[in-house]
């Protein structure tokens, strides 16, 4: 009998696909790695699998504990599937920008979650940050993994998606395109492959305009679960060698145009990388091989992203440069 013992035996190994269509003209090779193909749907199920495992093993979060965490939805859908199958109870915090889709999809596997405003400080109470700190102080047998400082979040990529994209391009991979958010996937990724290549791949980040990985402030943007408005101890700056800042607008007729020339249903940040690595192949040849990560799924921006009345709303359906910028208005 050929069966998995459970759905987190399921996290990783996900395909690699060439893109073919929004790539035309371009020499190198781009591949996207599709990471709607683990069992939550985002690349997230990864650094779940890992935290918990890690904090079962430390002692930090020990039989019948609540797992407490600020997430943008992706995060909370992987901790929710281990915590689920381990026996763990599930409080998520989530920003108000957060489509309701995904806080239903967390309360779906049985997770509690508490919405928090977007547009105050991470200093001021009611931050998803602060509201979060808050639980975990008063709810007992509370363990916060903290994706933006957990060390397990990019090893989790420096042991699974790293090894996985070199075996998988026989070692040709020479570029690694990925948006950065708390920075676990380009910084554990990177790492591995700029290792194991004897520094010869080059990585890449992709990152919201008005982000500070990009020289931003944290303006307002509207793409979700990449930027930041401060620099988490999760991403290693040492291992980036460029960051290119793209436009929601950019982001999202890339992702638009992802699904309707690819097959690919992806969510925004997916556009946003893609745009990137696009950039990065222009001056590249023929024996170039540029490896994008695709987060998630397209099928929780629907009301978003994929519905022409939201995209007219913010002047992202009209040709590029000729909208004003979406930060000033929000
Ligand atoms: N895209 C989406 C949709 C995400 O949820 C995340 C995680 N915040 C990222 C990209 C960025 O990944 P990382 O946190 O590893 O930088």
């Amino acid at each position: 009998m050929r069966f998995h013992d459970s759905m987190i035996s399921l996290v990783g190994n996900t395909p690699l696909v060439r893109l073919n269509s929004v790539t035309k003209g371009l020499k190198a090779t781009v591949l996207a790695k599709v990471e709607y193909f683990n069992p939550g749907g985002s690349v997230k199920d990864r650094i779940a699998v890992r935290m918990i495992e890690a904090a079962e093993q430390s002692g930090a979060l020990q039989p019948g504990g609540t797992i407490v965490e600020p997430t943008s939805g992706n995060t909370g859908v992987g901790l929710a599937i281990v915590a689920q199958q381990k026996g763990y109870k599930c409080v998520f915090v989530c920003p108000d920008k957060v489509s309701t889709d995904k806080i239903n999809v967390l309360r779906a596997y049985g997770a509690e979650v508490v919405v928090c405003p977007t547009a105050v400080d991470p200093e001021h109470p009611d931050s998803y940050y602060n509201v979060s700190d808050r639980l975990v102080r008063e709810i007992p047998g509370a363990w916060k993994p903290d994706q933006y400082s957990n060390p397990n979040n990019p090893r989790s990529h420096y042991e699974t998606t790293g090894p996985e994209l070199w075996e998988q391009t026989d070692g040709k991979i020479t570029h690694f395109v990925a948006g950065v958010g708390t920075g676990g996937t380009i910084s554990g990724t990177g790492r591995y492959l700029k290792e194991i290549s004897g520094g010869k791949v080059r990585v890449v980040g992709a990152d919201p305009e008005g982000s500070v990985y990009s020289g931003g402030s944290g303006r307002p943007y509207l793409v979700e679960g990449v930027g930041e408005d401060f620099w988490p101890s999760a991403y290693d700056a040492k291992v980036t060698d460029e960051i290119v800042a793209v436009s929601d607008k950019d982001s999202f007729q890339m992702t638009r145009r992802l699904a309707k020339e690819e097959g690919l249903l992806v969510g925004g940040s997916c556009g946003m990388a893609v745009v990137g690595a696009l950039k990065v192949a222009e001056g590249l040849g023929e024996d170039d091989v540029v490896v994008v990560l695709l987060p998630d799924s397209g099928k929780g921006y629907l009301s978003k992203i994929f519905n022409d009345e939201w995209m007219a709303d913010y002047g992202f359906l009209e040709e590029a440069g000729t909208s004003a910028a979406v930060g000033d208005v929000l």
